[in-house]
């Protein structure tokens, strides 16, 4: 293993939730000294660094090792001090010499499990690598967390590179592109570097960009940047946990470039997605596990996939401390230990919501109007509190104003046959699906 190579995309993993400013300070001088059967041993060039990393970066650093090796490890460090001259005085990630892409390069349409929620998104994403700039510019991409964009982002970066290995493909998240764009201002040759990093692009990745909310600055800089580089004819892809038209404090002009081309999302993995991601994930740490006692934590966790591949990390590492085979009985003990993974959707949130997107008041959409601008909306409420909710017929009938379960039935059936012809419609109630998810975030 190229322990630096390794490193380099171990401190990359992290920049995605690790600010720049930590990583240069903490990690500036790291090394990964080694790393084979479930340990890993780095050295930090003094002692503040060490501490920092022991006492605060541990967890993420493993998952991180993880992430990127597909090992669970525990983790040493130890002091060795750099000998190079002025290695302090620039992150770890650009010392390296090769530009920088920020790609993690096990985040592969390889290593992407495709199912229902996900068959769209994977083929839109592979349309971009096949004609980077030309099918689909901007491609779009939202969903709830832990569903997969991330990986998607790079694995389309990954092919691109693969395909074109002069292409300068650079991935951001939007705090990486704000944090980047503000030591810009800051200085010139800062400035003269973001520039060139991001308008000399051929593909940008831009993830999270939700966080640009009330950015003003960033949001001019990106509008302009990417202006620059669709004129160019040049690839963007954004991803954000939710519709273009849902993001809020962000300029409208912005938004109608994010909604300009393809606009697609990933939904939550059904019960099979989830078992054959457990195999892969499973398969990839050589570890065989019976069907049984994936299908237990399958069934259970039902939101997102890092929970699901955390749950299942966690069940191979304490069945491999206890010198045991990962049996149910195991499962269900680490399942209890997790945290609850259904995302609350509570049935007012959703009644809420839709009033206000339909711009009528709840007495409206619960009453006896047979009226086309009431009963579209109550059809929408009532498919939402099924599909998000899991509400029986007779609850939907009792929240939208005691309506009979056969009326309700009806309206299901209807709203679903349109939603599979009308274009319009899905992309309102997509929105509308996303508003709520977005509320109830935590
Ligand atoms: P998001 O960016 O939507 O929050 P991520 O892309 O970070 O989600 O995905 C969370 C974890 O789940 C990652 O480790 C990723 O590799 C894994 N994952 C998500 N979808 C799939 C999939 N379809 N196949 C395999 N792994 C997946
Ligand atoms: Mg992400």
């Amino acid at each position: 293993m190229d322990y630096r190579k390794t490193w380099k995309e171990i401190l990359t993993f992290l920049e995605r939730d690790l600010s720049q400013a930590v990583i240069g300070t903490f990690f500036a001088g790291t090394e990964l000294a080694s790393l084979e059967a479930g340990e890993a041993k780095v050295f930090c060039p003094n002692r503040l660094s060490l501490e920092h990393l022991k006492q605060r970066y541990a967890g993420k650093l493993a998952e991180a090792i993880r992430a990127v090796s597909g090992q669970d490890c525990t983790l040493s460090f130890e002091i060795r001090p750099v000998i190079t001259p002025n290695i302090q005085e620039l992150g770890p990630i650009f010392k390296a010499g090769v530009p920088n892409n920020g790609l993690v390069s096990s985040y592969t349409f390889e290593s992407f499990v495709i199912g229902l929620s996900n068959q769209l998104a994977t083929s839109v994403a592979q349309a971009v690598v096949e004609q980077p700039g030309n099918l689909h510019n901007p491609f779009f991409l939202y969903s709830g967390v832990g569903l997969g964009k991330t990986h998607l982002l790079h694995a389309i970066g990954n092919a691109v590179q693969q395909r074109f290995p002069d292409a300068r493909v650079v991935y951001a998240s939007a705090e990486r592109f704000t944090t980047e764009f503000i030591r810009g201002v800051q200085s010139q040759q800062a400035a003269a570097g973001f520039r060139g990093k991001f308008r000399g692009a051929d593909v940008l990745l831009i993830d999270d960009v939700q966080f640009l909310a009330k950015k003003e600055g960033s949001q001019e800089e990106l509008f302009n940047t990417f202006n620059e580089l669709f004129l160019a004819g040049k690839q963007i892809v954004f991803a954000s946990d939710r519709h273009p038209t849902e993001i809020k404090d962000v300029q409208q002009r912005l938004i109608s470039r994010f909604a300009g081309g393809m606009v697609t999302d990933i939904q939550e993995p059904d019960l099979d997605l989830r078992l054959q991601i457990l195999r892969q994930k499973a398969g990839v740490r050589g570890a065989w596990v019976e069907e049984e006692v994936l299908l237990t934590i399958a069934q259970q966790l039902e939101g997102s996939i890092r929970q699901l591949e955390g749950t299942l990390n966690q069940l191979l590492t304490i069945a491999t401390a206890q010198k045991v085979d990962p049996s149910p009985e195991l499962a269900r003990a680490v399942l209890k230990s997790a945290p609850v993974s259904r995302r609350f959707v509570s049935a007012p949130d959703v009644i809420r919501t839709v009033c206000q997107c339909f711009g009528i008041s709840r007495e409206q959409l619960c009453s006896k109007s047979r009226s086309r601008e009431i009963v579209r909306p109550r059809q929408v409420a009532a498919y939402l509190l099924r599909q998000m909710g899991g509400a029986s017929l007779n609850q939907i009938g009792t929240l939208l104003g005691g309506k009979d379960h056969t009326t309700i039935l009806h309206g299901l059936e209807k709203v679903e046959k349109d939603l599979s012809q009308n274009n319009f419609l899905r992309n309102q109630v997509e929105s509308i699906r996303g508003e709520i998810l977005g509320k109830n975030r935590t």
